[in-house]
């Protein structure tokens, strides 16, 4: 296989963005790993659904590639509640001036639509097996791949998910903390319109959250992310999709969604154990981790591919603006992409796991604080303003 510009490892939506937004930036790439994306289900959504925010939005359209979603699948949210100790925070588009606060779509239909584009890209060469073996000898990696070849490069991207191979030969160490918690995700069919609203209540029970889907043949429907203590998950995925509607209702009312009630499971549950994980360095030589294989966070936020994605842009950004006399792995280039990450990649770790602990189950005592606190925040309109800006990813990548 002649050398490539750059080799990514892992064809998850992370990986495949990256073929993409390289490829376009004119860099012959290299996608391992490329399976081709599931079909759009005949009936209802995809059981893995995201929040994208207003950056990732905003990188995806300009890869020509949010304009291919089906926009009849892609439900913009208009409002947020969150939920606690019998407060709650609002959020609301029309109130903070923009168009939505996140958008919700199928993990599938982003992935379809970006196959599509990587098609008619004559820089990226797509194989579906994965990376099997790798060497880096001071200045290039010789990959083996699945079907036995060997392709060669002077940076290996690691796109390749939590348990990254590419993270292990490079050599870098991870920090990892279990939270102890499975994120429950399943469809669920809801009596009457949720008006665009995302519901998430910290809970005794794990956070919980109902995500707005786009009414499919009129019926109503929500995505939901139950972030639940691993004993209870186990409880409630013996229980299947129906035995988990009933678990729900009593959230309801903490929630603020029980006027929606009567739900109906609309599709399986899905499951990912939780965790907080972290790379100790994005790069190494000849090498930049991108994703979950680089950082890992709660779900609480909506906001790990998010990540992803910018750190994609970042990526891009740094190598298109590399010196003429600078290689794609020059050490330089690299630091400059794992610095352009550091601050975001931080503030929403310790942003998420701190929610994580101050909700924990053993904190109790501080609801009476807590509650105080997130009332407060509703009613400081400048503070909300800061929080939804830093949440849509344009104030970071401006
Ligand atoms: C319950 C839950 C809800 C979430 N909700 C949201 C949300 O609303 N918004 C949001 O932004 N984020 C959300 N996230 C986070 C999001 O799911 C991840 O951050 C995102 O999927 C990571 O994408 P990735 O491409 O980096 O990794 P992955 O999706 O794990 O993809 C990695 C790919 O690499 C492949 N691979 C592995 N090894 C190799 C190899 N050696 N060679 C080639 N390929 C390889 C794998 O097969 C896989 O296809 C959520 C997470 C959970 C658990």
């Amino acid at each position: 296989m002649p050398g490539e510009d750059v080799v990514i490892a892992g064809g998850g939506l992370v990986g495949k963005a990256a073929a993409l937004a390289l490829a376009q930036a004119g860099l012959r790439v290299l996608l391992c790993g490329a399976r081709p994306a599931a079909a759009a289900p005949a009936q209802g959504y995809g059981q893995r659904v995201y929040a994208f925010n207003a950056a990732s939005r905003r990188f995806l359209d300009g890869l020509r590639v949010w304009s291919q979603l089906p926009q009849a699948r892609v439900q913009p949210v208009a409002r947020m509640r969150i939920a606690a100790d019998g407060a709650a925070l609002q959020f609301d588009a029309y109130a903070q001036s923009v168009e939505a606060l996140a958008w919700i779509a199928e993990s599938d239909a982003v992935e379809r639509a970006l196959d599509l584009a990587l098609q008619f890209e004559r820089g990226a060469t797509l194989v579906p097996g994965g990376v099997e073996q790798a060497q880096f000898d001071g200045a290039q990696w010789a990959l083996t791949l699945a079907d036995g070849s060997v392709a060669r490069t002077g940076l290996l991207l690691g796109a390749d998910g939590r348990h990254s191979r590419v993270r292990d030969w490079a050599g870098i160490g991870l920090r990892r903390k279990p939270y102890g918690q499975t994120g429950l995700v399943c469809n669920l069919r809801c009596a009457l319109p949720h008006g665009g609203t995302a519901y998430q209540a910290f809970t005794e029970a794990g956070v919980i959250a109902l995500l707005p889907l786009v009414d499919q043949g009129g019926e109503h429907q929500v995505s939901l992310v139950w972030s639940a203590p691993d004993a209870l998950a186990t409880t409630l995925r013996a229980a299947g999709a129906e035995g988990l509607v009933p678990s729900l209702q009593s959230h309801l009312e903490a929630l603020g969604a029980a006027r929606l009630a009567p739900f109906a499971a609309a599709g399986e549950i899905g499951a990912w154990p939780l965790v907080l994980q972290r790379a100790r360095s994005l790069v190494a030589p000849g090498t930049a981790l991108l994703g979950d294989a680089g950082h890992v966070i709660h779900p609480l936020a909506g906001h790990g591919l998010n990540l992803g994605l910018q750190d994609v842009q970042a990526l891009v950004a740094v190598l298109t603006g590399r010196g003429d006399a600078q290689a794609v792995g020059d050490a330089r280039v690299l630091r400059r992409y794992a610095r352009a990450r550091a601050e975001q990649v931080l503030a929403l770790e310790l942003a998420t796991d701190g929610l994580h602990r101050l909700y924990a189950p053993g904190m109790a005592w501080l609801a009476p604080l807590r509650a105080l606190g997130l009332a407060g925040t509703n009613h400081l309109t400048p503070l909300k303003r800061l929080l939804a800006g830093y949440a849509s990813g344009l104030s970071v990548m401006a």
